[in-house]
């Protein structure tokens, strides 16, 4: 097993930038060679807190990024930290996206999604790619990643929705994934990567599988140890760890899993519906 994905003990890192993209959405920066690919993830150690898995979203072998929300308890203590405080790194785990140089992709994005698509689309268009990146929030001030995307080059396009029509289409981005496939442009369209909330994964696999297009979704579960161990990620029915053979599924096996877009499992185990 290649050492650094069977990684068990955290490595100590300062925090190089804290950039905030919102009030509740911060990008923290690491001078670090990770070696990850697009689509993995870290556990992320808030010393004394707790560890949590969050995606790459930038990695270039010299730096690499991590957008965070801060939603609960662990994430609080982390938006207390102040460039140059250690944290703890284990990884990079999981699989990762896939994609063929010179294609035609359409990403589609949900709230923090944006992240670790970013890094499939800068890959990508190194590859050749031409990449229509879809992103969706609630308002204007949510959408996330705009100027890097959009300065990524000609080969890009970025297309918001917002529940409130602050910006772009009014509605959902799977509304604007149906426009690009129905369009001209969208006969070439080889694949669908979705990343965020299931509901939008779900339905951006469901237009991927009625049209024969080929998707990959980043699937988020309660995850405590990245790789397979301790059993908390599992999917009802199947055994299927989460971190270890996703979380980048392909689209039509995600929705063999018959949990998949009803509920998930919190820290206890105990059922949660979406
Ligand atoms: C593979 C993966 C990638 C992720 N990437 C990102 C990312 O790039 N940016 C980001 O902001 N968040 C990401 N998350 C979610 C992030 O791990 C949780 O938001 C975070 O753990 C919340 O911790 P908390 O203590 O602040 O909140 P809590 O109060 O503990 O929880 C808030 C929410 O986060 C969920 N959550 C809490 N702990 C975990 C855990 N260990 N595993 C999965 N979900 C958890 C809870 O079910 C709840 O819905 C990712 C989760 C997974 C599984």
């Amino acid at each position: 097993m290649d050492v650094k994905n069977f990684n068990t003990i955290p490595e100590t890192i300062p925090i190089k930038k804290i950039v905030k993209e919102t009030d509740t959405i911060w990008t923290f920066q690491f001078e670090y060679n990770l070696e990850s690919k697009p689509g993995q993830f870290l556990m992320l150690w808030i010393p004394g807190v707790d560890e949590k898995p969050f995606s790459i979203a930038y990695d270039d072998g010299k730096e690499f990024w991590l957008t965070i929300a801060k939603v609960g308890s662990a994430t609080e203590e982390l938006f207390k930290l102040k460039e140059g405080d250690l944290i703890g790194i284990r990884g990079p785990f999981g699989t990762h996206y896939k994609w063929e140089k010179g294609k035609h992709l359409v990403l589609l994005a949900g709230g923090y999604g944006a992240a670790p698509l970013y890094g499939l689309a800068r890959a990508a268009v190194e590859d050749g790619c031409k990449v229509d990146f879809v992103v969706g929030a609630r308002s204007e001030d949510l959408l996330l990643y705009e100027e890097r995307v959009s300065a990524l080059g000609s080969n890009v396009t970025y297309h918001a929705a917002t529940d409130d029509g602050s910006k772009g289409h009014e509605g959902y981005n799977t509304e604007i994934l149906e426009e690009i496939i129905a369009s001209k442009d969208g006969e070439g369209v080889s694949k669908i990567y979705a990343c965020g909330p299931e509901m939008m994964m779900k339905r951006a696999a469901e237009i991927a599988r009625d049209k024969g297009i080929k998707s990959e979704l980043a699937l988020e579960r309660y995850m405590k140890c990245g790789f397979g161990v301790c059993g908390q990620c599992c999917v009802d029915e199947t055994g299927v760890c989460v971190c270890k053979e996703g979380t980048v599924f392909d689209g039509e096996r995600a929705l063999g899993f018959s949990e998949f877009g009803k509920y998930h499992r919190d820290s206890m185990g105990k059922k949660v519906e979406w």
